[in-house]
């Protein structure tokens, strides 16, 4: 079976050198024996150098950028090329619904940051979701869509989708598990067999587990519980219990 991806979004919740030295190193340690699943983290990138040099040494976790540039290089203040990303990085987060939100990210720069992150061989973690409870249910599938135009197909299966739908994000309103795994087996027509899907909104420690149940979900995406390392390191343990084949 593969191992399952538990990926922790820090966010901005860390603010110090010091806290993203003590979490990063409680993590890696944490789940250092945990079978099943393998871990990333995804420091904000002033830290990525950093975190980098304390997970090398565990080779459970793995580290994660929060956004790049589709532009790998020139006059782009303040932006983050793949091509630098990749020397700490091998995953990057891509279409967060607060980058859509606050930074106007489209479908079409989505699109562009896919691509740019394949051809240096990061894996896109492509967020996807609709933004309202009650809304149609299309939303997530266009936004795949429009994600992966020009991706050839046997790129397919070095992705990962994260279906996040925004109203749980940060809410405490976590989607219905039986809900999620009927949204990712549809995803997953429009990707490979061995695309993994994962869940992300509001995932915490005491609802961990009825995602774990659902063998359509290929792990999950933590933002505030991600930076909280005793409940990082359970979730990562509720999960690999759950998946524990033998
Ligand atoms: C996220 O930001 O991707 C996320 C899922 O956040 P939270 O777990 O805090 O809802």
């Amino acid at each position: 079976m593969k191992n399952s991806l538990i990926v922790g979004n820090w966010k901005m919740y860390v603010t110090s050198t010091a806290d993203a030295h003590i979490l990063a190193t409680s993590i890696r340690n944490g789940v250092a024996d945990v079978p099943w699943i393998e871990a990333v983290i995804c420091p904000p990138a002033l830290w990525l150098s950093e975190v980098a040099e304390i997970v090398k040494k565990g080779a459970k976790t793995k580290i994660g950028i929060q956004n790049i540039s589709y532009e790998t290089e020139g006059a782009f203040t303040g932006e983050i090329s793949p091509i630098m990303a990749k020397e700490m990085a091998e995953y990057v987060i891509i279409g967060h619904s607060e980058r859509r939100a606050y930074c106007g990210e489209t479908d079409v720069d989505v699109n562009e940051k896919v691509l740019a992150a394949l051809k240096v061989g990061l894996t896109p973690i492509i967020c996807v979701g609709k933004k309202k409870k009650d809304a149609a249910p299309t939303e997530p599938f266009k936004q795949l869509e429009e994600a992966l135009k020009n991706v050839p197909k046997n790129a397919l299966k070095n992705i990962v989708v994260a279906y996040e739908p925004i109203w749980a994000i940060g809410t405490s309103l976590n989607a219905d598990a039986e809900y999620v795994a009927k949204v990712v087996t549809k995803l997953r027509e429009l990707v490979h067999t061995d695309t993994a899907i994962l869940y992300g909104g509001s995932v915490k420690v005491d609802n961990a587990l009825s995602y774990a149940k659902k063998r359509e979900i290929g792990g999950l995406l933590i933002g505030g519980a991600s930076a909280k390392a005793n409940d990082f390191i359970k979730i990562c343990k509720i999960w690999s219990e759950a998946r524990d084949i033998k």
